[in-house]
């Protein structure tokens, strides 16, 4: 079997495993998504959903963003960690959107990436579950279960997506990254995998023991 059918066959049957696995972070228009992909560094989903809770009433607009003070955003964000670093990253992209961009989220990775505070893994969700441009979100969870399968040799996120860009049909490559998290946090967990309950065990390297040293450093 090749790479190619074998993460086609992992792609199906976790599809039917997880069928609602879809962003975990809560948002309505594109630079909230924005916003709660930046404050998601290093903090859960759910933590990440109570904060914006109450972030996107009291400030409605990117103008509103745009213009609170560093001091303020700090208080606000407070409980998500990296807190100096996520203000200063949401005033100064949500600004830039503004000047730059008329206030529009852009649907490219180049104009993308020029936001403060957007690396590739927030402007590939942004560009999937946004503007359904289809896009590959490497994060921790894909990472490893990526090369627990055996799909990758790689550690570094990037290598991971062209990877996974080479092998994957176009129209898997936003809900792999989905299927990935669902699976790492039911099933394959970092910190022991339970392949035995695993669904995709006969198609998984790591389980069939091809490879046993997949799990290297970088995994979280
Ligand atoms: S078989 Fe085990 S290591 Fe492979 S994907 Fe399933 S849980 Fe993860």
């Amino acid at each position: 079997m090749t790479d190619q059918n074998r993460a086609s066959e992992i792609a199906r049957i976790l599809k039917k495993k997880y069928p609602d696995a879809e962003c975990t972070l809560n948002f309505k228009y594109p630079w909230q998504l924005m916003i709660a992909a930046i404050l998601a560094a290093q903090c859960t989903d759910a933590r990440v959903n109570i904060i914006t809770a109450d972030l996107f009433e009291k400030y409605p607009d990117l103008e509103a963003f745009a213009s609170a003070s560093q001091s303020d955003m700090e208080e606000d964000i407070r409980s998500c960690g990296l807190f100096r670093n996520k203000a200063k990253a949401i005033i100064a992209s949500s600004s830039m959107l503004l000047e730059r961009y008329a206030g529009e989220v852009p649907s490219d990775m180049d104009a993308l990436l020029r936001l403060p505070g957007i690396g590739r893994k927030i402007a590939n969700l942004i560009m999937g579950d946004s503007f359904g441009v289809p896009a590959v979100v490497v994060d921790t969870h894909c990472a490893r279960i990526t090369r627990l399968l055996g799909l990758t040799s790689h550690s570094d996120p990037v290598r991971i997506e062209r990877d996974l860009m080479a092998i994957l049909p176009k129209e898997i490559w936003t809900s792999w990254g989905h299927l990935m998290v669902a699976h790492g946090r039911e099933i394959c967990k970092a910190r022991q995998p339970v392949c035995e309950e695993c669904p995709v065990n006969k198609l998984c390297l790591y389980a069939l023991g091809v490879k046993t040293d997949l799990r290297g450093a970088g995994d979280a």
